[in-house]
């Protein structure tokens, strides 16, 4: 076995895992290739939306039909219950958590006479200029719909010295850009304001972004932060998700429409420049006509520049999976359609 080809299904996380995964996969002397020449091919997925995993089955088809045969090896933020259906069409399936044990699953899997050597790693390629740094992982809120509590577990913040380090060395290997990931970046223990203020200070021509922070906890201190800093991106990610009340309390969102407009107006005032992005869920359970008019009453208010509109699908596990999918598939479509045209297509 000489090559592989990483299959990555997700947001940003999976993005930085994939490139963790193929950090390491080099570093015991495979290459990447395209994926009809692999030999080994990893998924790494999130199965938060159906979609992602309708899209798994489909390309699994493919690779299952393939001649010489694939070893496939499935990672990434993917449910238990979907793990259940998918383990016996893949030959390996790991924790992302378990990535450094991976080089040892994998050559147990392979023929004892194809032992894997293990070289020093090489964190980034030299062609990348956008450094991805997850920051923290998991997160403690439960959203109803959502599955990441369950696939990526409670928060967790990395070392604030691992990040800097991390981010040091990309800025001195020219990266034009540092993301900084993590479900939930405002609640970056100790402090997610002081860590930014700590990366604005390391040499190099390079700009800030970050992903995400949640409406209900974005500090004055942060905006402020973005408003004078040049050094920071004028973008900011909001997810707002709906722009009616009580969808928002199904969904768990801890803030109103009014709430979420006023943030918008806070910023907007502090950034007049402010690149602003959110995402949307159509078709949650319950989401009347009317209340998804309060989405498009929001949107027009808010004046997004981008928005990732998703159409709503239960999740086995979560809160919501015990609710009635009761908004039929075409109205949600429609209502996508509807807030696709007006936010993302005037671009
Ligand atoms: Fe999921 Fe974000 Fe809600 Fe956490 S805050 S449960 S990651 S949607």
């Amino acid at each position: 076995m000489k090559n592989y080809y990483i299959f990555t299904l997700g947001c940003q996380m999976n993005e930085s895992d994939s490139e963790r995964i193929a950090s390491l996969l080099n570093s015991i002397g495979l290459k990447p290739v395209p994926e009809k020449e692999a030999d080994l091919i990893i998924i790494n997925a999130c199965s938060v939306r159906q979609t992602a995993v309708d899209r798994i089955y489909g390309k699994l088809k493919l690779w299952q039909a393939a001649k010489p045969k694939k070893i496939i090896v499935l990672t990434g933020c993917v449910l238990p219950a979907d793990v259940k259906k998918l383990a016996p069409k893949v030959d390996l399936i790991f924790n992302i958590n378990d990535l450094p044990k991976f080089p040892k699953m994998l050559s147990e899997i392979l023929s004892q006479n194809c032992p894997i050597k293990y070289l020093p790693a090489t964190p980034h390629s030299p062609q990348t200029k956008t450094a991805l740094i997850p920051i923290m992982t998991g997160c403690n809120h439960f959203c109803t719909y959502c599955a990441v509590p369950y696939v990526r577990g409670r928060e967790s913040s990395r070392p604030e010295k691992e990040i800097l380090k991390e981010a040091m060395k990309a800025a001195k290997k020219g990266a034009t850009e540092i993301i900084l990931l993590g479900q939930n970046v405002n609640r970056y223990q100790p402090s997610f304001v002081d860590l930014v203020k700590k990366l604005i200070k390391i040499p190099g021509d390079f700009k800030i972004k970050f992903i995400s922070p949640n409406p209900w906890d974005l500090p004055t201190e942060l905006i402020d932060l973005i408003a004078k800093e040049p050094k920071i991106e004028k973008e900011l990610h909001l997810p707002v998700q709906s722009g009616n009340d009580q969808i928002l309390k199904k969904m768990n969102r801890p803030y109103t429409a009014n709430q979420y407009l006023k943030l918008v107006k806070k910023t907007k005032t502090k950034i007049p420049k402010i690149w602003l992005s959110t995402d949307i869920i159509v078709g949650f359970p319950g989401e009347t006509k009317k209340a998804f008019q309060n989405t498009v009453k929001l949107a027009e208010k808010a004046k997004f520049n981008k928005a990732y509109i998703s159409q709503y699908s239960p999740r086995p596990g979560t809160k919501a999976a015990q609710l009635k999918d009761n908004v039929p598939r075409k109205e949600k479509k429609r209502r996508w359609k509807i807030l696709d045209k007006m936010i993302n297509a005037k671009k």
